[in-house]
């Protein structure tokens, strides 16, 4: 298969300053919780992305010095000679695949956190962050400002030497440059506030002195937002108008779009609220003001977006965080013409909940993003199992299922049959991609459907309920139980702890989710309370669907936000908004003390008692493990023993219920074992720690 002649133009080598891009697939700046704490993590993961054939892999944002620690948060940093000894092996792994280096020389200004250097953080005017009140900056004297301007220099100085290609001065996201160009952030009446020429001083200055101290060895890439949108005062007009006054300095523009917080935040846009291309309308205007290559980001993975947008002219790189974490080899596949094998980003967001916050990458559509270093996963790589003459039996082909039996089969297993009550793959899937706005998370089936058709040792069997006799008599060497989970219907919770009266199974007026969702019941009437525990996107999915439906949605939740874990995803303003639109009404801060046919009673956050009148309540309070055939297994060994049936495995929410991404990773780290002396425990991974 070759690819089609309409995308030889994604291949084009593009010429930026002193450096060349092999084609025009630009891997971003993006966060992955590595750093320069984990720096052969780092290395590998970057590296595998040059390996897939990206023209370019860059940092994530990285700290110029002590006055920009953004600790707990986890940016790359470059503060010294160490972090670049620790970031020269990621620019060696992209060297040694083809693909420039970039470092996003980074500088936080008020959203700098401090909460390691315990400095007070600078800027331009003294306004505290919106992110945290009790911290309010220092407002920066002249001498600071040259100072930071030096301390950018010395970092990009080191950023050469550790082998860096590309040097950012990054301002985007509302960090210190535009804080200094925005008039909303910058009241300063000295040179460098006041006027646009006055306030955007800060930025030409440090991008003129990094210029000058590596510009001959080094691409200069400036990261800015055509629009920072309502709030943060840099309107298109002045973004445009800062790109034509810097363009002489700059070899790469990186547009983005909006502010780093609450509605304006339009970076990483999850796919329940953006689509493919989303920035395009703000990040597309750049072409305006300069002829210098452009890249811009908005998950793109379908080539004939990718080609019809640089054909356009007003893009010259197609750039990629998320699409690159989903599939580090997607440069390569749409090179080779392979385009049904792109394992599509699903905008889940997952990726961004794990990453940031001081904790490692994981990604719901490629499990071994951040696994390449610390566990030797190759995407596209899978060693023969030394137990290949086996056969595997997978009960349940949801996400966990489905993929334990893939990589099996890439293993080269003898035979894998993935069995399912169902008529189809996909099981909770099925109906989650039916809640509003995650329609796209249903790639997550497409990507695997057609790996599963290529694989002739892997067989999908539709329609067969197992029960543990029927397991032991399948005739499988190997027995992998992936049932998943189901809603408690009685109301059984972790916050409470304790059932909620009044609910329970077969009510007309108590449903669990999968009881509307895939059975098609409806509380009765008209009024509907929907009882989240959870946070995530079901209890929110569920009130929406109802609400749609024409009735009276109230949403009770025991956190003071309503889906407080979609802000993780950055999700959780939009989606508020949205349910607000709708007209969902929202009781926060409340448990739930009973439930009758007539309506709900609550208690809110001091003890006080509310009613709350409805026909008929979803009861979204906590999942449990559907594990009954796995134990009806483990606990008889004889009797496994007896059906020449050698290891019995549970993988996914079957084990316990969590993030999809999760269920995924498990069924994928089963198959990556199940070679090892004892594959349910999985193998210790690397860790990457100071020596003592
Ligand atoms: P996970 O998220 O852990 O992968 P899911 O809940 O998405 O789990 O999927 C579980 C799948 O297992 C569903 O498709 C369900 O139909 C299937 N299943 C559950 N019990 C059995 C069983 N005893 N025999 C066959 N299939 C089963
Ligand atoms: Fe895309 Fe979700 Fe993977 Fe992030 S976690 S790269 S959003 S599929």
């Amino acid at each position: 298969m070759s690819r089609l002649p309409r995308h030889d133009i994604l291949f084009e080598p593009v010429q930026i300053g002193p450096k060349t891009l092999r084609n025009r697939f630009y891997q971003v700046p993006h966060c992955t919780g590595f750093g320069v704490e984990k720096p052969w993590t780092q290395a590998a993961f970057r590296g595998m992305k040059a390996e897939g054939g990206w023209a370019a892999v860059c940092t994530e944002y990285c700290s110029i010095s002590a006055e920009t620690d953004e600790s707990p948060y986890v940016s790359a940093r470059l503060w010294d000679e160490e972090d670049a000894r620790a970031l020269r092996l990621m620019t060696e792994e992209a060297h040694r695949h083809g693909a420039l280096a970039g470092v996003e020389l980074w500088h936080g200004g008020l959203y700098a956190e401090t909460r390691e250097s315990r400095l007070p953080p600078i800027a331009p005017s003294q306004l505290s962050s919106d992110f945290d009140g009790i911290t309010v900056p220092r407002v920066m004297t002249a001498a600071d400002i040259r100072r930071v301007q030096e301390e950018w220099v010395a970092a990009a100085l080191r950023s050469r030497d550790a082998g860096f290609d590309i040097v950012y001065v990054y301002g985007s996201h509302t960090y210190l440059p535009t804080q200094f160009l925005s008039p909303v952030y910058n009241r300063r009446t000295d040179r460098y506030g006041g006027s646009f020429e006055n306030r955007s001083r800060f930025w030409l200055e440090a991008i003129e002195l990094v210029r000058d101290a590596v510009g001959g060895d080094c691409a200069i890439a400036v990261r800015i937002a055509a629009d920072t949108l309502e709030g943060s005062g840099v309107e298109l007009a002045e973004g445009l108008e800062f790109i034509r006054r810097a363009d002489p300095m700059v070899d790469l523009w990186d547009v983005t779009i909006g502010a780093l917080s609450g509605w304006q935040r339009v970076d990483s846009g999850p796919s329940r609220f953006f689509e493919q291309g989303y920035q395009l309308e703000w990040s597309g205007q750049a072409r305006r003001a300069t002829a210098k290559p452009i890249v811009v980001v908005g998950r793109f993975t379908d080539p004939d977006r990718m080609a019809e947008v640089v054909r356009g002219g007003t893009v010259d790189l197609i750039g990629a965080a998320r699409p690159s974490i989903s599939d580090p080899f997607l440069p390569r596949k749409i090179e080779e013409g392979r385009y049904d094998e792109v394992r599509e980003c699903i905008g889940c967001n997952a990726c961004y909940s794990r990453s940031i916050w001081g904790r490692h990458l994981g990604c719901t559509q490629n499990a071994t993003a951040g696994e390449e270093h610390r566990r030797g996963w190759h995407p596209e790589r899978f060693d023969r199992a030394e137990n290949a003459e086996k056969t595997a039996l997978v009960v349940g082909a949801g996400p966990a299922g489905m993929e334990c039996a893939i990589v099996l089969a890439k293993r080269g297993l003898e035979l894998v049959h993935l069995v399912d009550a169902d008529g189809d793959i996909g099981g909770c899937l099925q109906w989650v991609t039916r809640l509003p706005g995650l329609g796209e998370w249903g790639r997550l089936i497409d990507y695997r459907r057609v790996q599963m058709e290529r694989l002739p040792n892997l067989q999908f069997v539709p329609g067969m309920r197992l029960d543990a006799a029927g397991v032991r008599e399948y005739g499988a060497d190997i027995a992998i139980v992936a049932t998943g989970a189901r809603w408690n219907a009685d109301g059984m919770n972790g916050i409470t702890r304790a059932p909620i009266a009044g609910a329970g199974e077969g009510l007309a007026h108590v449903l669990t989710p999968e009881q509307v969702m895939v059975e098609g019941l409806r509380p009765p009437g008209s009024r509907v309370c929907v009882i989240d525990y959870e946070g995530y996107f079901t209890g929110a999915g569920i009130a929406e669907v109802l609400r749609a439906e024409g009735r009276e949605v109230e949403l009770l939740t025991c956190f003071d936000l309503v889906a407080h874990y979609c802000d993780q995803t950055l999700e959780g303003v939009r989606l508020r908004r949205r349910l607000h639109d709708l007209g969902v009404g929202a009781h926060r801060a409340a448990t739930a003390t009973g439930i009758d046919p007539q309506g709900v009673d609550a208690a809110d956050e001091f003890g006080r008692p509310f009613r709350i009148d409805c026909d008929g309540v979803v009861m979204v309070a906590q999942r449990g493990s559907d594990d009954a055939l796995h134990r009806a297994l483990a606990d008889d060994p004889d009797a496994l023993a007896a059906a020449g049936v050698d290891q019995v495995h549970a993988i996914g929410d079957c084990v316990a219920p969590r993030l999809i991404a999760d269920a995924i990773f498990d069924g994928h780290r089963l198959a990556r074992e199940i070679d090892s002396p004892d594959p349910s425990r999985p193998l210790p991974y690397l860790r990457e720690r100071p020596l003592v």
